[in-house]
This record gives C-alpha cells, structure tokens and sequence, in this order.
C-alpha cells in the first residue's frame, strides 16, 4: 500500500528545481492533469500516482493585483503579485518582474525568471515575454 507523501516530499523537489533555476509542475501519471500546488492525490482523478514533470515557463497573466503597502519593510512596492497560466495548463502565483507594474495586463505573454526574497530565497517569478 502506497504511504502518503510528507509536505517535505510533496515540495522539496519543487524547490530544488527552483535551486538549479528550473520550474516544474506535478503532472498526473494516471490520467495526465497538470496541478499546482502539489497535492498527495491527483485532483482530477485522486491517484498517488504523480511526478514532476519540466514546464517551459512560458505563460501568460491569467489575473494580477498590484501591492502598494507591503506586509515588510523589507519588500519594494509597489509590485505585482499574478495568478500566472503556464502553457502546459495549470496556474501559479507568483511576482511579476521586470516592468512597470502599471504595464501588466491579463494575457500578458510571460516567462519565468528566477528572483530573490527580501530573505534571501529564490523564487520563480515573471517577466515579460520577449
Ligand atoms: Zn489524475
């Protein structure tokens, strides 16, 4: 009988995609659903059986709100925080960088870029699509 994943399985390999500045995405084995973010069981068809799989980074703006005040300090506003749709079909949030916020518009054409936290840690993010 298959376990359930622990939080650090679901994420880590995310995370250390990100590290080596790659995106992925869990792709269902069973029935081919793509999903952010990762669940024990696939949403669409409740397998376990699922991986990650490379994205493009390739997307476009789905949604997006620009933050004025910033919960710290630390962080520069104002920024854009989107509901990004990636051309495999499934969606993430995630910072818009890399252009005036006033400039970001719903089907904007993105690609990810890698960023750093207030904290220090990297994140994917957005740009503009060249
Ligand atoms: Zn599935």
């Amino acid at each position: 009988m298959e376990t359930a994943r622990s939080d650090r399985e679901l994420t880590g390999p995310f995370w250390a995609a990100v590290d080596r500045g790659e995106l992925v995405r869990p792709v269902c084995d069973q029935c081919g659903h793509n999903f952010f973010s990762p669940h024990v069981v696939c949403p669409a068809c409740q397998s376990v059986d699922w991986s990650y799989q490379p994205s493009s980074g390739r997307g476009r703006v789905y949604s997006h709100t620009t933050i004025h005040r910033p919960p710290d300090p630390s962080f520069e506003a104002p920024y854009v925080v989107a509901d990004i749709e990636l051309d495999e079909g499934w969606r993430m949030f995630a910072w818009v960088v890399g252009c005036d916020p006033a400039d970001v518009h719903i089907d904007m054409p993105v690609t990810v870029a890698f960023v750093a936290s207030p904290g220090g840690e990297r994140l994917p993010a957005f740009r503009p699509a060249s």
